[in-house]
């Protein structure tokens, strides 16, 4: 399907182009902190910056903005370019690393340093935050601001060597405490934490603040559009005024990446604050970064989703300025578009109830033909196992039902789907008074092809034969919270909105012989019931598929 590209960066990115920019170069990147996996949201900014990539038939480089020792870790670093690749995405080369550039943004500060532009600072984060100011007063100016280049150049040389301890001294860039941009009032350049960084080891105890991280990354690597989010408009003043000091005296650079702000992705009944997802999975709350209710990529991947249907919702979201809420409906649409294509029929009984035909040959087992995909014929059909005793769902027989009941009850007949109508003459009960056997009679004339097979019965039920049938636990999810919006409360913590009954967990499920054979995150419609697909830890000494999405569209809106 041709994507339709409107939206209003790449007219921006078009505009430059007509105006001869960069040598007529395009460069994006995706720059992912490795402190946590990535979520969906994260998904609107990879199918952006890669989606304009292959648009002008140029790169996109993916970047670890990997600056906070404290919080980052391999395993994250792994798992974004695991999720980046499954989404059908490749960067540029090798993965780039902004703690690659500690040295040259040592350098960097060094020069702002000399050109008193920049000063070391005693005051604790504290006594910063009640001298900043506020937006219409200004800031009162450090103590420390007027110390000489020398000065300076020696104390950033010795916080470097690790003489002080985490917090006793930072660099500041000298810019203005009146501005009315708070980022300009002296922001923080340096601090120390000595923590080892997972690349960097004991090399660093001083860490380069994103601000004066990521623009100069963008340099190095001469990135031309630099896509963000919206919160990072109000940064891009000193964005620019970095990449001014660094250039400062020398030549236009053939390449000066421009930062372009773009509404975030915000979903309801979910959070996506990396902080908020790692608390659910250190506390036990979900089982881990991709468990199928977790808004992650790897949650979706494992709960069904594709990647197919993860960039359809990704492009009918849109790009735009304006933040907006995107309903999880949006979501659940394009995962059922995507596998009402794909997906192949099968027949699993969730809650099941014998079904006996008593006038069917005890010994007899017939193979029936039945369809994988009306939606494709290509591919073919599959022969399931009939015999005398069937599963079918307690849900589809009533001793007692209602007129408009179309299933299963005393002296009424169904179809059974690629099989025969039956009649049901009897059932049998415990003593609790649940239905344990239900008795039909079937009708040898009515399988398909036979002179009774367009004989109309109102109701089909599924089935699977009981002596051929596997077990199965089947995972049902529901949404996580809720809530339209569990972290939008002031008052109350984003926990309090979880759902209980998010997770239903059903054994001594039946499901037909074929999936025996089935993979981990193999994705099939269970006829009448929904998507639903193996998950990663299912074997076929122990099935277990997990709940995709209903067919329908069932939210309560
Ligand atoms: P969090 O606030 O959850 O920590 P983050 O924005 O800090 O997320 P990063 O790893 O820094 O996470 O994000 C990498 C890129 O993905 C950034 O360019 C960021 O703007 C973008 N991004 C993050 N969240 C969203 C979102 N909800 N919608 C669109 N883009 C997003
Ligand atoms: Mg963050
Ligand atoms: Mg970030």
């Amino acid at each position: 399907t041709p994507e339709i590209k409107s939206n209003f960066i790449y007219q921006e990115i078009d505009k430059d182009l007509a105006e001869g920019k960069n040598g007529g170069k395009i460069l994006t990147r995706f720059p992912p902190e490795p402190n946590g996996y990535l979520h969906i949201g994260h998904a609107k900014s990879i199918c952006l910056n890669f989606g304009i990539a292959k648009h002008y038939d140029a790169a996109c480089n993916l970047r670890f903005d990997d600056t906070n020792p404290v919080k980052e870790d391999v395993e994250y670093v792994d798992s974004i370019q695991e999720d980046i690749k499954w989404l059908g995405f490749e960067w540029e080369g090798e993965p780039k690393y902004a703690s690659d550039y500690f040295e040259q943004l040592f350098e960097w500060a060094i020069k702002l340093i000399q050109k008193g532009k920049a000063y070391v600072c005693e005051l604790t984060p504290e006594e910063i935050a009640t001298q900043k100011g506020t937006p219409i007063l200004p800031g009162k100016e450090s103590p420390f601001r007027n110390r000489s280049v020398e000065e300076n150049l020696d104390l950033f040389q010795r916080m470097r060597a690790g003489e002080f301890k985490d917090g006793e001294k930072i660099l500041r860039a000298k810019i203005d405490m009146a501005s009315p941009n708070m980022h300009m009032r002296d922001p923080i350049m340096y601090r120390i934490i000595s923590k080892p960084h997972h690349r960097t080891g004991d090399k660093w105890c001083i860490y380069p603040m994103y601000d004066f991280t990521h623009g100069q990354s963008d340099f190095i690597e001469a990135i031309t559009h630099s896509i963000c989010t919206l919160e990072f408009e109000v940064h891009r003043p000193l964005y620019n005024w970095y990449l001014d000091q660094i250039l400062d005296g020398e030549a236009t650079p053939e390449i000066r990446p421009r930062q372009i702000e773009f509404a975030r992705l915000n979903l309801n009944y979910t959070v996506m604050s990396k902080r908020k997802l790692l608390e659910l999975v250190q506390k036990g709350i979900v089982a881990g970064w991709d468990d199928p209710r977790m808004p992650t990529i790897s949650g979706l991947r494992r709960r069904g989703y594709t990647p197919a249907s993860i960039r359809m919702f990704a492009d009918k979201v849109g790009v735009a300025r304006r933040e907006n809420v995107i309903d999880m409906g949006l979501l659940e649409y394009c995962i059922r578009e995507d596998l009402n294509k794909r997906a192949m029929r099968v027949n699993a009984v969730l809650n099941p109830v014998k079904l006996i035909i008593t006038n069917y040959p005890e010994d007899q087992v017939e193979m029936m033909d039945t369809i994988n995909n009306p939606e494709d014929e290509s591919m073919g059909s599959r022969e399931i196992p009939f015999c005398k005793e069937l599963y079918i769902e307690r849900e589809d027989f009533m001793e007692d039902p209602p007129k408009k009941y179309f299933r299963l009850g005393p002296g009424r007949e169904v179809r059974l789907k690629s099989g025969y109508i039956v009649k049901c003459e009897d059932f049998k009960k415990d003593d609790a008074g649940n239905i344990t056997e239900i008795y039909c009679t079937y009708d040898p004339e009515t399988k398909s092809g036979m002179p009774q097979s367009n004989r109309k019965v109102k109701g089909t039920l599924h089935w699977v034969s009981a002596r051929h049938a596997i077990d199965a636990e089947v995972r049902l999810y529901d949404r996580l919270f809720m809530d339209e919006e569990p972290d939008g409360h002031k008052e109350k913590d984003f926990k309090e909105f979880l759902n209980p009954e998010s997770l239903n967990i059903l054994s001594g499920c039946k499901v037909e012989p074929f999936l025996k054979e089935s993979k981990p995150l193999d994705g099939f419609q269970f006829q009448r019931l929904g998507y639903f697909c193996a998950d990663k830890e299912s074997t076929s000494e122990k099935l277990v598929f997990n709940k995709t999405v209903g067919l329908r569209d069932s939210w309560a809106k």
